[in-house]
């Protein structure tokens, strides 16, 4: 049996059309009713009850309204993966996130004197203490902190930097492009497998600003290579009197060799080895929100935050929220590995992802009957561009049975997406970063087999 389309009016009119209204509104209903209305008159489909266009447009609403960007479960075996927005927070940095965000803050107001205060107060002291440094300030990202060092000290000026360094990190940051950008001139030296001191000292004239090193994050030059380390850099810089920069990239605060990985430098190494101005991220090993570190000597700093461009690269309340919360963390080092997520996961030992793992393979075996299903030893990188040779032992579960590409597609279709990577015709999930305590929400999702 079949009824003919009903009219706008009498749909609204219906039980199920109060229902979205008071969900989605008046206005949405209203032209999700009319839309379908129109899409079945030129379909020619002129029969259809409430009921079922009602349904109909319930879930074009429900899809209309669904928030893009959504937690997922990263079992892509890279830790830090900045598709997946890089490290995730402690919950006590993510909670202060949120209630600076929702309220009124003293963000840029001094309590003692009750007059206008500074944004970078809240983390310049603790990122000093952390590092060794006289000042500290915060911007963005990275990428805003090597643009806006560059822009603040080098704009119109040379600045040798070794061909072995011109990197990129992926996405659009290329060491030669965000040089261009900032106004400094690169000045080219060495050669990619090999640099000199002597290479910078004969660079260095009068157009000369600084120095810069770039920490070779996402990539490794072996075999006849040779490179200045910071410490004779500075030395060459400080000789002509030019401040050294270092982008050290992923720089840890703390050396992960204390937890058995690999080691990373610091921000305080390069600065005890003679750099001026460090630069690093917030959210690759540091542990913390997006942004862009910059620590140094007091008078350089100064001059980075005269620079109006440092409004433009600035951090938002939330982030600073979180930001002073992470850095107290490393206040703490005993405990830092229990409280600080990213480290959390890079140093979870390896027994343990089993567990997980075999938990997990059962119930993966149970939803997708008609697939092999195996847990199998794998390694974990710890992304972002860090330490790209360093592997971390790990364990997966794998599936198989073909159709791979439908199968990532099921998985990352549930209600909190599921991402994996396909290799060796199987589905691999590396199951470091999915913790005991998320284990209930990830089997709780999975298809129930017809
Ligand atoms: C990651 C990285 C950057 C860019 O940092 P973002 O925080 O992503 O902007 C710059 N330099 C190096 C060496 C890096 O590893």
């Amino acid at each position: 049996m079949t009824s003919p389309l009903p009219s706008l009016d009498s749909l609204l009119r219906e039980p199920a059309a109060t229902v979205l209204t008071g969900r989605f509104g008046r206005e949405a209903t209203t032209r999700a009713l009319r839309d379908l209305l129109a899409d079945r008159r030129s379909a020619r489909a002129f029969h259809a009850p409430a009921g079922v266009l009602l349904d109909e447009a319930a879930d074009r609403l429900a899809r209309a309204f669904a928030r893009s960007q959504r937690p997922v479960f990263n079992l892509t075996g890279t830790v830090l993966h900045t598709n997946l927005g890089r490290s995730p927070m402690p919950p006590e940095a993510a909670a202060a996130a949120a209630e600076a965000m929702r309220s009124a803050t003293s963000l840029e107001y001094d309590l003692d004197s009750g007059k206008r205060g500074e944004r970078d107060s809240h983390i310049a002291p603790l990122l000093c203490r952390l590092t060794g440094a006289e000042a500290a300030t915060v911007v963005n990202n990275n990428a805003a902190a090597v643009m806006l060092v560059l822009n603040s000290l080098a704009l119109g000026k040379q600045v040798p930097v070794s061909r072995g360094e011109l990197i990129e990190i992926g996405g659009a940051f290329r060491v030669p492009d965000i040089m261009n950008r900032s106004g400094a001139l690169l000045k080219e030296v060495g050669t990619t497998n090999r640099t000199h001191p002597r290479d910078y000292a004969q660079a260095i004239g009068p157009e000369t600003a600084a120095l810069m090193r770039v920490h070779q994050a996402n990539y490794a030059i072996v075999g006849f290579t040779a490179a200045v380390p910071t410490d004779e850099m500075a030395r060459i810089a400080h000789a002509a009197n030019l401040p050294l920069i270092e982008d050290l990239g992923s720089g840890s605060l703390v050396d992960l060799a204390r937890w058995g990985l690999p080691h990373e430098p610091t921000p305080a190494d390069a600065l005890t080895a003679g750099a001026d101005i460090v630069t690093f991220s917030g959210d690759k090993l540091l542990g913390g929100p997006q942004a862009g570190l910059i620590v140094g000597s007091k008078a350089l700093i100064a001059r980075i935050n005269a620079n109006p461009l440092k409004r433009a690269l600035r951090l938002d309340k939330g982030r600073l929220a979180a930001l002073e919360v992470v850095l107290g963390l490393y206040l703490d080092p005993d405990r830092l590995a229990e409280r600080l997520p990213a480290l959390r996961l890079l140093t979870r030992a390896e027994a343990d992802i089993r567990t997980t793992a075999t938990r997990m393979a059962g119930l993966i075996g149970r939803a997708f009957p008609t697939r092999t299903v195996t847990v199998e030893a794998c390694s974990s990188q710890i992304g972002s561009g860090a330490l790209p040779v360093d592997l971390l032992p790990s364990a997966a579960v794998t599936i198989g049975g073909g159709a791979l590409e439908n199968l990532a597609a099921t998985l990352r279709g549930l209600p909190r997406p599921v991402i994996g990577r396909i290799a060796q015709d199987r589905l691999w999930l590396d199951f470091r970063c999915l913790e005991p305590a998320e284990e209930a929400e990830f089997s709780a999702q999975l298809p129930v087999p017809a």
